[in-house]
């Protein structure tokens, strides 16, 4: 039996003409001999609304189990209204709830992790002769039998899963644009389409603010082995493969630009420098759930030191409360709290970077003949980051884009 997955995001089942669409699509795998598993996100914006719907109503917290209960049913509606289109047209469909298949979750509402999938009634149900399982993305059932979801953007997670758990040969992503980019093309007009992408490669675009597909979805993918092709449900262009660094004959030394345009610093001077100081900064910040991303601690003789952190600008407020209560209990002791709330952050991705030398240097002196500054850098083996100030982010885009030549890409 040969499966496929197939999974559709809110704006490709965004309304009946689309759904059509979307059936006509799955129409032409089945014809090609495929049972396809297909995975829905709820239509677009329906989410947002449903989340809103439940403010309105007074919900109080996210992991409110009700709060699932409701948020998860956009996808049942697109999940049957998908399987009503292909049996209008003879392709036998029916839709499958998450609880109903079951995906099996975690108990930690709104961004619950998945522990298992059964797949056993779709295998049977494709064997009695049906061709397309359409699943409701994004949710799950935790053991105590409450509904759960996968955070925002979760289906594509559900769709890589369930790939995984059935042994699908291939899982097709289909979302509004025609794969990834060597950045956002709304930036640079002469971004280039990747034909692959490596799965570390894509980790980093993606959790580094490349909005096609969610963060956990990539990781789980690489974890399985599952290669995704990201796919434009709006036309027919040959998209994007993510896969495993094996698969790619020729590495890009840079691959593509990425960036998060709402990056904030918070600088402690003079902390003293011996050992556990950092521990009780981060610990306090840790528990108070900020998102801390660069960190820089200068060396000095003096005993005293600065540290340097970034985090995102909806976080820096926490932050700041949670370093100045840390001071007033006595736990960490420094002279100034100087933030910076106009920062972005810029990336520079590639495999090949594993490799090659001198690609810093570049990243630097591009900056530099622009005359953006660099507050904070940081690197991991494939990326290296810079933080700067937000009003440079467009023009240190297009020029580290130019510099490394992505446009033939
Ligand atoms: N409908 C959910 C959301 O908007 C899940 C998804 O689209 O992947 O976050
Ligand atoms: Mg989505």
């Amino acid at each position: 039996m040969k499966i496929l997955t197939m999974k559709f995001g809110g704006t490709s089942v965004a309304d009946i003409d689309r759904i059509r669409a979307v059936r006509d699509i799955i129409s032409d795998e089945v014809k090609d001999g495929w049972n396809v598993v297909a995975v829905v996100s709820a239509m677009s914006k329906e989410t947002n609304k449903l989340i809103d719907l439940a403010k309105q109503a007074g919900v109080e917290s996210l992991v409110d189990p009700e709060y699932d209960s409701l948020i998860s049913t956009g996808e049942d509606v697109s999940s049957s209204l998908l399987a009503i289109a292909l049996n209008s047209i003879e392709i036998s469909a029916r839709s499958w709830r998450g609880w109903q298949l079951p995906v099996r979750t975690d108990s930690f509402h709104s961004n619950s992790k998945i522990e298992e999938i059964e797949t056993i009634k779709l295998i049977n149900s494709f064997k009695e002769g049906l061709k397309v399982g359409v699943v409701s993305g994004f949710q799950g059932i935790e053991r105590a039998g409450r509904i759960t979801t996968l955070g925002r953007g979760g289906s594509d997670t559900s769709a890589v899963a369930i790939a995984a758990a059935i042994n699908a040969v291939r899982c097709d992503i289909y979302t509004d644009v025609s794969g990834i980019y060597t950045t956002d093309p709304r930036i640079k007009r002469n971004a280039s389409k990747l034909k692959k992408i490596s799965f570390e490669e894509m980790l980093e675009m993606a959790s580094l603010g490349a909005n096609v597909l969610q963060t956990r979805a990539v990781e789980l993918a690489m974890r399985h082995k599952v290669p995704i092709t990201v796919l434009n449900s709006f036309s027919k262009e040959e998209g994007t493969l993510v896969c495993d660094e094996e698969e790619i004959m020729e590495k890009n030394i840079v691959s593509g630009i990425a960036f998060q345009k709402n990056e904030s610093q918070l600088t402690l001077t003079n902390v003293e420098d011996k050992p556990g100081v950092a521990a009780k900064i981060f610990g306090p910040l840790a528990s108070s759930g900020v998102n801390i991303d660069m960190i820089v601690q200068s060396n000095t003789e003096t005993g005293l030191t600065n540290i340097t952190f970034s985090c995102p600008v909806d976080d820096l407020d926490v932050a700041k409360k949670a370093i100045s209560k840390a001071k007033e209990d006595n736990q960490i002791s420094y002279e100034r709290l100087i933030d910076n709330k106009n920062l972005a952050k810029v990336s520079i991705v590639g495999i090949g970077m594993k490799t090659h030398a001198g690609v810093a240097q570049k990243m630097f002196e591009t900056l530099s003949e622009e005359n953006i500054n660099i507050n904070v850098i940081s690197t991991s083996e494939i990326k290296l980051s810079v933080l700067i100030e937000r009003k440079y982010l467009e023009l240190a885009v297009r020029s580290l884009h130019d510099a490394f030549g992505l446009q033939n890409l």
